[in-house]
């Protein structure tokens, strides 16, 4: 069998994900190496030979990086097996045998291959996603972290949600796959019902959508045991970055019996889950005794109603 070491492989033709060769797209491209070293000498920079890195990291950096049993870039320590296969670090701490040709794995690494990754220049991995960057291959790893164009998590509540996707996406997927109601307006009105008040100290209510100043924003209700106090807690998330953000402002406010509670503050990216925004505390909380008082003072129904506004700073 032959041996499917990368490295080994011609500098013209690479093994392309699905296992067909791929001719690099010109001759005077694939002879113009990628090493940080010929770039200094050749007089080129970030920026200037980005087109032809470009070209060359998706043909044959990113083909030999990528891990073929996950098909994630692989970052050092890069490992092989016997026959030359390589696989990232991760996968191979699940597997004791080569996937490809099943030989018992050893502690191989592939050092060439590790020194060939950290002298190239590679795009960000969500390149598809809108990002143009490229990046040492090094920093490439710290920029994915927090490269705003890495997709969001699905910010629904309830059941974790492996989905993640742009914007766009996560509101379609939240009106289509979670029936999410939809709304229109910065001001909003919102009744929490439960019948059992008393016996429940978790619980999540389901999101309601906004849609103003052409984004979109998730109110959460829900319910939990704040140092052995249940509690309620209601907050803004927005779907977005943080810097955009922090140009808005809202308030939540839910009273009864001629007594009312009110919040201000800034809406929360997505990028911190429900979690981290319940950690900090950082929206309207309602003791359970309060919330049951303004439920018309009945102690076992809760019947709450949140109003609230979103508006733009002026800076
Ligand atoms: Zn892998
Ligand atoms: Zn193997
Ligand atoms: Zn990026
Ligand atoms: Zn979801």
């Amino acid at each position: 069998m032959a041996t499917l070491c990368p490295l080994s492989a011609s500098p013209k033709k690479t093994i392309a994900r699905g296992g067909s060769i791929h001719e690099a797209p010109n001759s005077a491209e694939s002879q113009t190496r990628p090493s940080g070293k010929d770039s200094t000498l050749m007089g080129v920079k970030h920026g200037v030979l980005s087109k032809t890195a470009a070209v060359l990291s998706k043909t044959i950096v990113h083909e030999l990086l990528e891990c073929p049993i996950c098909m994630n870039i692989m970052y050092p320590p890069i490992h092989q097996c016997s026959n030359g296969h390589t696989l990232c670090s991760k996968c191979k701490s699940k597997v004791r045998s080569c996937p490809i040709c099943r030989q018992e794995l050893g502690n191989i690494r592939c050092l060439a291959l590790e020194r060939v990754a950290q002298s190239l220049e590679v795009p960000c991995r969500y390149e598809s996603l809108g990002c143009h960057d490229i990046f040492p291959y090094k920093s490439r790893f710290r920029h994915e972290k927090s490269c705003q164009f890495r997709p969001y998590n699905c910010p629904y509540a309830g059941v974790e949600c492996p989905i993640d996707g742009n914007i766009l996406f996560l509101v379609q997927h939240l009106k289509n796959y979670h029936q999410v109601d939809m709304h229109d307006g910065s001001t909003f009105n919102h009744r929490y019902v439960m019948t059992d008040a008393q016996g429940v100290e978790n619980a999540t209510w389901m999101l309601t959508l906004f849609s103003c100043f052409g984004y979109h924003f998730c109110l959460h209700f829900e319910a939990f045991n704040l140092q052995r106090a249940p509690v309620y807690m209601a907050f803004i998330h927005f779907m977005g970055e943080e810097h955009d953000a922090k140009k808005f402002n809202y308030s939540l406010e839910v009273g009864g019996n001629d007594r009312k509670l009110t919040w201000q503050g800034v809406p929360r990216s997505i990028r911190d889950s429900r979690a981290t925004v319940r950690e900090s505390l950082d929206g309207l909380i309602i003791h359970r005794n309060m919330a049951l008082f303004f439920s018309d003072g009945n102690i076992q129904e809760l019947k709450l109603n949140v109003t609230g506004r979103i508006w733009e700073i002026q800076s």
